[in-house]
């Protein structure tokens, strides 16, 4: 073997060795520098695998914002707490009423509070162990925080939901862990599965009340919106933006949804309610929603 090979393989490797040891190094400033939207507090009993989760998962949404060129005009505040007792008492920090921070302790995983920009995360065994349960609840959380800055008051519950559960398909289709068409068969097997469901037309209250006391009382809801929505926009997230920046303009949301979808709403949950009841007549095999 030739010498000069062999010091030249040596030296490369030193080389990809020093690489790699002062990108690790050098990551979480470089993270900290990145992140002027956003900031990550943890409990102190939040373990270093649902951290390092966390810290991927915010990476995802961080490219998928600038892809989408949806910059924040207030950074966020994610706090994730070791369990759900400390995540209640947060809860009650931002201003819920004791019986409101159980129930929603109880029925949420994760919220984003629509009056300020901050984020709560659940700690739960699914959160703390399973890298699939953060990629699901911080992209849905973060999105809540974009429709906040763009205008979600206006628009109807469903949509409210619909966008942040699109959202969270996308990020863990880009992240690796489940193609998005597979993550909508699932959601057409729970609104198949359910024993029923409420109306289309009942999803559009612009209640958010409502909608929340038809999720609690176990009804398919946010299924239910992913797959109109679905319907809609199928993957191409950018008409959904496209509805938000309409929104962001002045038009009303009954205005935006006819100029992006060619129909008023009424129509649409007409529409919804013949797919659902389809869907529901035979268990799905290979479900691509239309
Ligand atoms: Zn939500």
């Amino acid at each position: 073997m030739d010498f000069r090979t062999v010091s030249a393989r040596i030296c490369l490797l030193l080389l990809i060795a020093l690489a790699v040891f002062s990108l690790t190094a050098s990551l979480p400033l470089a993270q900290a520098a990145e992140r002027s939207w956003l900031r990550v507090q943890y409990d102190p009993d939040v373990p270093a695998q649902t951290r390092v989760h966390v810290e991927a998962a915010v990476d995802l949404v961080a490219d998928m914002l600038t892809e989408y060129k949806l910059p924040l005009r207030n950074p966020i505040t994610v706090l994730v707490t070791a369990d759900a007792a400390t995540y209640e008492k947060l809860l009650i920090q931002y201003g819920y009423t004791l019986e409101k921070a159980r129930q929603t302790a109880q029925s949420t995983s994760g919220i984003s509070l629509w009056n300020r920009p901050v984020i709560l995360l659940k700690g739960t065994t699914a959160l703390h162990t399973r890298r699939e349960e953060v990629f699901r609840v911080l992209p849905h959380e973060i999105f809540h925080q974009v429709q906040s800055q763009f205008g979600r008051q206006t628009t109807a519950t469903w949509m409210v939901e619909a966008a942040p559960e699109l959202f969270q398909v996308i990020a863990r289709e880009k992240a690796g862990l489940e193609e998005a068409k597979n993550s909508l068969a699932k959601t057409a097997m729970r609104v198949f599965a359910a024993k029923e469901i409420p109306s289309a037309q009942q999803l559009m209250t612009p209640n958010y009340a409502d909608f929340s006391a038809l999720s609690r009382q176990g009804y398919p809801v946010y299924q239910m919106s992913l797959l109109m929505l679905h319907q809609l926009a199928g993957n191409d997230f950018e008409a959904v933006l496209q509805y938000y920046r309409l929104l962001n303009q002045g038009m009303s949301a009954d205005k935006a949804f006819v100029a992006l979808f060619r129909r008023p709403q009424a129509y649409f949950a007409t529409e919804m309610d013949q797919y659902f009841a389809k869907l529901r007549e035979n268990r799905p095999k290979t479900m691509q929603p239309l």
